[in-house]
């Protein structure tokens, strides 16, 4: 638990920098970057909620209350406004110290729009942030070599103490993941394909099919980028231009999979340790599930770290992970499979867009 504490501020940081900076660039692509990112927003969003409402309805967490943290006390909620005010740090290097997520993503994101906007002269610093996420990202990988144990000693006193009645939360949590993803898949994406792209869902699920596949069992959907492109431009008849820019974008930012399953685990944990969740806090699970998400590397169990962000944002224990960790691996197969077919449907729907605006013969000077 301390080895991966250690690395959060530094991941977070380093990790929305470069997010950030990357978006300023999609900027200056203008119109297809915006609608691009808008689109990643929205689908991550409503992935978000769909994982909260999964866990309402699945309620994995009845039943396992979890002795060993029966000292846990959920802070009291502050008011949304407070939260708002609050999200911008007075002293940013305080806020690194405190580990404050939402001073730290504030914080970044200024950054990184700032490194975007010096241009050149700021190259050595993103260079430099680019350097530490990559460097963060080979710490986790070490401190992953750890995790069977690590994950085995925290659960085996849970087992032990409470018989395999805790076995049952977790299949359904997993059962609250993979039937969220299905929701996602058969009705926001179906929906966005076949009312605001025309495009039939049984020829895109057909087309993309060996994407999906490769995420599934790779769970990593920066593995899967190639095949993702090769699927949507022969498959999807998405242009080189359009799926080689919304893609690489998509595998880095773009993860509804991983939304789903912030949604999901998050609320999970505070039923486990018994803390009632208020409308506001809920809503903060959804802006930094989301962000969350956009900071989660292509690459297995990447969001499982990233949950450190949405749990600590609400003051939710990061001990909960433990227990998540156990499974982290089934629920990534859905996940990633999620995220990579996010990507897909995005060049659909902005392949039809630019279909449709060169239909209309509004030239692409906007
Ligand atoms: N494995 C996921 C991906 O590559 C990220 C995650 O762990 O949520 O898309």
């Amino acid at each position: 638990m301390l080895m991966i504490k250690m690395v959060i501020v530094p991941l977070v940081l380093a990790s929305l920098i470069v997010g950030a900076s990357s978006l300023g660039d999609v900027r200056k692509l203008g119109r297809i970057g915006g609608k691009t990112v808008s689109f990643y927003l929205l689908t991550t969003a409503v992935a978000v909620i769909i994982g909260i409402l999964m866990s309402v309805l699945f309620n994995p967490g009845s039943g396992l209350q979890l002795p060993a943290n029966a000292a846990y006390k959920g802070k009291a909620a502050p008011p949304l406004m407070d939260v708002l005010v609050n999200m911008v740090p007075a002293n940013a290097m305080q806020a690194l110290l405190n580990a404050d997520m939402l001073q730290i993503i504030v914080f970044a994101l200024f950054i990184g729009i700032g490194i975007t906007m010096v241009g050149q002269r700021a190259k050595p610093v993103e260079l430099f942030f680019d350097g530490l996420a990559e460097v963060t990202y080979k710490i986790v990988g070490i401190i992953m070599a750890f995790a069977p144990i690590g994950v085995f000693a925290l659960i085996m006193p849970v087992v032990a103490a409470n018989g395999p009645k805790v076995l049952i939360p977790l299949a359904k949590v997993i059962a609250a993941v993979y039937v969220g993803c299905i929701i996602h898949l058969a009705l926001t994406y179906s929906t966005i394909l076949k009312v605001l792209a025309g495009f039939s869902p049984v020829r895109f699920f057909k087309g993309i099919l060996p994407a999906q596949m490769i995420a599934f069992s790779t769970c990593s959907s920066a593995a899967t980028l190639p095949v993702t492109m090769k699927n949507t431009q022969e498959n999807l008849g998405v242009s080189k231009e359009v799926s080689s820019f919304v893609l690489p974008l998509g595998a880095t930012i773009n993860m509804d999979g991983t939304a789903i399953y912030q949604g999901v685990a998050a609320l999970f944990v505070a039923q486990i340790y018994g803390v009632d969740l208020t409308l506001s806090q809920m809503l903060i699970i959804v802006l930094t599930g989301t962000l969350a998400s956009i900071g989660a590397a292509g690459v297995p169990g990447a969001g499982l770290i990233m949950l450190t962000l949405t749990l600590q944002s609400v003051g939710l224990p990061l001990e909960g992970i433990a227990l998540i960790a156990g499974i982290d691996r089934v629920l990534d197969m859905a996940r990633t499979t999620l995220n990579v077919t996010g990507d897909a449907v995005a060049t659909v729907f902005i392949q039809n867009s630019e279909d449709k605006r060169q239909q209309s013969g509004v030239t692409t000077s906007a």
